[in-house]
């Protein structure tokens, strides 16, 4: 917890940088007591950043993007600490980072810097990764300041600002429309193609070819910890593409936790499905799970209790460790599906002794009752067309989970 870029917000709430929520949780209660305003208006300023310090940090996203970018990154520039709360709070952050022009967004603490955009940088990452924590790698290209011409863009000195657009790169024209009316006109500077500067051909800089800047093939470690959300974003400071006059922007790259075959995540819970038969659901069992870390647990059903179909059971802390408290684990709960005989497996004297073992009671009606047999046949809800079910060509969309016919569903 070393790598904080800024500690302000720790000081104001009284804690250290590598504090829990619940140590945030109980410092912000305790100050939030002590310096509220109606105690005493003169805390008003004090209030406002015990506030914005919990805030801030109580967000896992928004702490991160504290700790890596400082204070930039959570704070606008305008009226006092205002907290920069709808940028960075949703899925906004796509137009934060790309609507607003010539990256205002980390104007910070008064003095305004201008940056470059930021840009954000997918990766894939598995559950296992979550689970278990490391480190990945993002690769991507970046423009880079020419190091043979120091961005010049040729020999020292031999590049001069265009005099034909005064080194706007646009030049304007008027054309008379009629009396009174003028109509301007603005057009790409012909003689230095728009960059507000030449250079003669012999003078240019081989390496970037006068371009100022070189592409790079950038490759940034990702820490990955334990518990990251998917969709969660990790910013890299000043590592897009750099600037001549300002502020590289920052990299934010963005986890994609891939789908795992057999567990599913909810929030800090992992869910599987197993299938277990039916004498195992009956007579209990004992099973095997392969973990996130490749531990094996061996799961006990004791003898004596019956697992229903599609029952959950769960087991305690064996879910995916809790974000920055990775000593905390969520649970895992599995679904079981319990895979029945199948028509003609059982004989005629097993099915007599499951008579006498469930004590079945055969239902009985009275002769005198007008009833009338009928069968059943299997039938594939999925598969069957509406002569199979019913005659109705009008009911196309009808969802064909229960009901519909006589028919025995498959799992
Ligand atoms: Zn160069
Ligand atoms: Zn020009």
């Amino acid at each position: 917890m070393s790598r904080v870029a800024d500690t302000t917000l720790y000081d104001d709430l009284g804690v250290r940088p590598g504090a829990n929520d619940t140590e945030i949780r109980k410092a912000h209660l305790r100050l939030a007591k002590q310096y509220h305003p109606d105690k005493n208006p003169n805390n008003e300023e004090r209030f406002k950043k015990i506030q914005f310090a919990y805030d801030v940090l109580s967000d896992p996203e928004r702490r991160e993007l504290y700790d890596q970018l400082g204070m930039d990154a959570v704070k606008g520039d305008g009226g006092g600490g205002h907290p920069f709360a709808s940028a960075f709070g949703g899925g906004d952050i796509f137009s934060s980072f790309f609507g607003g022009g010539g990256g205002g967004l980390f104007g910070g603490g008064g003095r305004r810097r201008r940056k470059g955009e930021s840009f954000l940088v997918p990766l894939e990452v598995s559950l296992e990764d979550i689970y278990n924590g490391g480190t990945s790698h993002v690769e991507y290209k970046r423009k880079v300041i020419c190091s043979a011409c120091n961005g010049v863009g040729g020999k020292k000195d031999s590049v001069h600002r265009c005099r034909n657009c005064s080194g706007s790169g646009v030049t304007v024209q008027f054309r008379q429309l009629g009396p009174g009316m003028v109509q301007q006109m603005q057009s790409k500077c012909s003689d230095c193609n728009g960059e507000g500067e030449v250079c003669k051909e012999k003078d240019r800089c081989k390496t970037c070819k006068g371009q100022k800047f070189v592409d790079e093939e950038k490759k940034l470690e990702v820490p990955i910890d334990k518990g990251m959300k998917n969709e969660q974003k990790i910013p890299f400071r000043n590592q897009a593409d750099q600037m001549l006059d300002m502020e590289a922007g920052d990299v934010i790259v963005l986890l994609q936790i891939t789908d795992h075959p057999d567990f599913k995540r909810e929030g800090n819970d992992l869910f599987m499905t197993k299938k277990i038969t039916l004498v195992e659901a009956l007579c209990g069992f004992t099973m095997y799970i392969t973990h996130l870390d490749k531990r094996v647990l061996q799961v006990n059903c004791p003898q004596g209790m019956v697992i229903e179909p599609l029952c959950v059971r769960g087991i305690k802390e064996e879910g995916l460790p809790v974000y920055r408290h990775p000593d905390v684990k969520g649970n895992l709960y599995i679904t079981f599906e319990i895979e029945f005989p199948e028509n003609g497996q059982l004989t005629e004297q097993s099915i007599v002794e499951l008579e006498k073992i469930f004590k079945r009671k055969h239902t009985s009606v009275d002769p005198e009752d007008n009833f009338e047999e009928v069968d059943m046949i299997d039938i594939d809800l999925t598969k069957a067309t509406n002569e199979d079910v019913h005659n109705d060509d009008d009911d196309d969309e009808d969802p064909r989970g229960a009901g519909g016919g006589v028919g025995c569903r498959q799992q």
